[in-house]
């Protein structure tokens, strides 16, 4: 697959993008005196808005459908904005497409499922219009791949993707847990798609997003989607993680802009010499790990003499409790070294294995 750049389909030459509004659209005068405001701040290039809200239960806002439409495109006459907003079906997609919407979302809970991408997909063949696609719900990387792979199969090349971060059933201080080696491995297994990061919905509360949005934009996302409303606390839905325009105002003067590259000599100069080191390091860390597979063998071989089974439990957890000691008092996270164990005692189990039935 081959992308548009960002810059290609949004008014914006300045990365980060930045994408906000209201979680839904409520009423006329909500998203105009949002839009207002967002707009005095000149620097959110889209306007979003949910029309039709998926709920957990029924009976909570479900969004106001076709009216917030003509809402929306008056909002785009007298702010400027374009708007985008998320699709489930077909049918919101020929309705957004009717009333000019200019960038449509897939959420979360349709990237899940197939059959409603597919649906969304037909719809849009032979149509020019920017589609964005949030990660499924739960940590399925080939499942969102799938759904942008669908949009683009229908002849879209003007597709970003959306990182809003996955459903954890364990203890976790976020919403959504962000699992960032998700959209890291988006972005290595296809470098010229535009990933933004949602950190209103990876956080579910208002404290957490400068942190999550600061982190994304360290890991060379492309832009944040970020839910604002002129009067949090009488929203109708994710009202605890939306930011007034002036709190989006402070949050994006906080954050740190990275450059992805530089032209600079010197900063280049100094950034080859410390890749140098990198590289005599790792290929020093390989010789070792040679040496370690080497020995793991004359183990292998020992215990097949001796007759003894290759997993002890004891010595293990010797392993495990001593390395992480060592990684301490030399100021290493005992998680980072309790991992790398694993790895290694994974593959010294395999070596061993190999050994028994040679
Ligand atoms: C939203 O953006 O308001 C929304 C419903 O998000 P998600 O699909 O990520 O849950
Ligand atoms: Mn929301």
């Amino acid at each position: 697959m081959q992308f548009a750049a960002l810059s290609s389909w949004l008014p914006t030459k300045n990365e980060p993008l930045v994408i906000s509004g209201p979680c839904g659209a409520e009423s006329p005068e909500q998203l105009l005196t949002t839009a207002k405001q967002l707009q005095e701040l000149g620097r959110v290039a889209l306007f979003r808005a949910g029309v039709w809200k998926p709920r957990t239960r029924p009976n909570a806002f479900e969004g106001r459908g076709e009216e917030a439409l003509k809402w929306l495109a008056e909002v785009k006459k007298e702010c400027g904005f374009q708007i985008t907003i998320e699709v489930a079906n077909a049918h919101h997609t020929e309705l957004a497409l009717k009333y000019g919407i200019d960038v449509l979302w897939i959420g979360a809970r349709t990237t899940v499922n197939p059959f409603s991408v597919q649906e969304i997909a037909d719809v849009l063949k032979g149509v020019d219009v920017p589609v964005m696609v949030k990660n499924p719900i739960h940590a399925d990387l080939q499942l969102w791949i799938g759904g942008i792979e669908r949009i683009y199969n229908s002849g879209i090349t003007k597709i970003a993707a959306i990182h809003r971060g996955f459903h954890y059933y364990g203890k976790t201080k976020y919403r959504n847990k962000p699992m960032w080696q998700i959209p890291i491995e988006l972005r290595t297994q296809f470098p010229d798609l535009p990933i933004i990061c949602d950190p209103s919905h990876i956080s579910g509360k208002k404290e957490l997003i400068p942190f999550v949005a600061q982190k994304a934009l360290d890991l060379g996302m492309n832009g944040l989607m970020i839910e604002s409303h002129y009067n949090p606390s009488i929203a109708l839905s994710d009202a605890e993680q939306q930011l007034t325009p002036k709190e989006l105002d402070k949050l994006l003067s906080g954050l740190i802009i990275r450059q992805k590259k530089t032209g600079d000599a010197f900063v280049l100069d100094k950034l080859h010499e410390l890749r140098n080191m990198i590289d005599e390091i790792d290929d020093e860390l390989i010789n070792v790990i040679k040496k370690r597979s080497q020995a793991i063998e004359q183990i292998g071989t020992y215990k097949k003499e001796h007759n003894i089974t290759i997993f002890q439990l004891e010595r293990w957890q010797e392993i495990l409790r001593t390395r992480a000691q060592w990684a301490e008092k030399l100021g290493i996270s005992r998680l980072h070294i309790e991992r790398l164990c694993q790895l290694l005692h994974d593959e010294s189990i395999k070596i061993q294995n190999d050994v028994m039935n040679k």
